[in-house]
């Protein structure tokens, strides 16, 4: 297996050159499991960056791990649950390699007063019994939801969302909603939504739909995650040629270029092979060999 990798003078003791060898994803099969036809965002990248041939497992009922719109709760992490979609598609798949996706959206992890959209890319191969993950995290999304109690309300929120191409979800409750519509086309008809909801329930919650299929930023975010995911593949291990030869940890230190202290900017990425365990540096990986005073405590404390 390890074998079919190398390639020309590529050897342990050679220079890390992260060359890509381009052909050993060619005509192999990736099995991407989804519903919400995230094939469209996915395929394209990964069947011209890395040749596979894709087909889609739509048997798998993902929505029963977690719905965006709350009718079920998602339990698991989304690492978590992205990896479970790929183990219950393996009934349907006998080899090559499985790929789901799991979206997550909310308040930035870090920066917390803005919205930010995260999304994970799992990839099993069955064969090898190995998984890869990808990541990346966005403030380009559309994620909005409010409470709507008139028609003004309501075609002012459709106006900012950029329904139609933007769907939305109208519901009963912010949180375990017992009416949920989701498949609204045109304003007249969210609209009609609205009101059966406020005359039933006195409350109407209008939101973007999260899903893959009716979330353009999201469609965007995929196509993204594709290309992350292409890089990875591609990047190979120099010592034993296996695939998603890529950062695991940062070194910092990058020294000041006017006290030489070092600064907590990165001076090496740490490349690590998942399979071989070898490692190596990449040294000023941002391309800069000393970081400016404003980032140094003791220039700019
Ligand atoms: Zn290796
Ligand atoms: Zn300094």
């Amino acid at each position: 297996m390890i074998a079919r990798f190398r390639q020309g003078n590529m050897n342990a003791s050679s220079t890390p050159s992260f060359k890509v060898y381009p052909n050993y994803f060619r005509g192999k099969v990736l099995h991407i499991v989804s519903r919400h036809q995230k094939q469209q965002f996915l395929e394209p990248v990964l069947a011209s960056r890395l040749g596979f041939v894709c087909k889609t497992v739509s048997e798998v009922d993902t929505d029963l791990l977690g719905t965006f719109s709350g009718e079920v709760a998602r339990t698991l992490s989304p690492v978590a649950c992205a990896r479970e979609k790929c183990k219950r598609a393996r009934e349907f798949v006998s080899d090559g390699y499985l790929l789901a996706s799991e979206g997550s959206f909310g308040p930035h992890p870090t920066l917390g007063w803005v919205t930010a959209g995260e999304e994970w890319l799992f990839l099993y191969d069955i064969e090898e019994d190995a998984e890869l993950i990808v990541r990346d995290i966005t403030l380009d999304t559309c994620f909005w939801r409010q409470a709507i109690s008139s028609e003004q309300q309501c075609l002012d929120f459709l106006q900012r969302v950029g329904f139609p191409s933007q769907r939305v979800i109208v519901k009963s409750s912010q949180e375990q909603a017992d009416f949920i519509f989701k498949n609204g086309s045109t304003p007249e008809e969210i609209v009609q939504n609205m009101r059966f909801l406020l005359n039933a329930k006195r409350n109407c919650y209008i939101e973007t739909d999260m899903r893959a299929m009716f979330n353009p930023t999201r469609q965007q975010h995929l196509v993204k995650l594709a290309q992350i995911l292409a890089d990875k593949l591609n990047s190979i291990c120099p010592a034993c040629g296996w695939y998603g030869f890529s950062v695991t940890s940062v070194e910092r230190g990058l020294p000041c270029s006017w006290c030489g202290t070092a600064t907590n900017s990165v001076l090496n990425d740490i490349y690590t092979c998942k399979r071989c365990n070898w490692q190596h540096n990449k040294k000023f990986p941002q391309g800069i060999q000393q970081e400016d005073p404003q980032y140094c405590n003791q220039c700019n404390p």
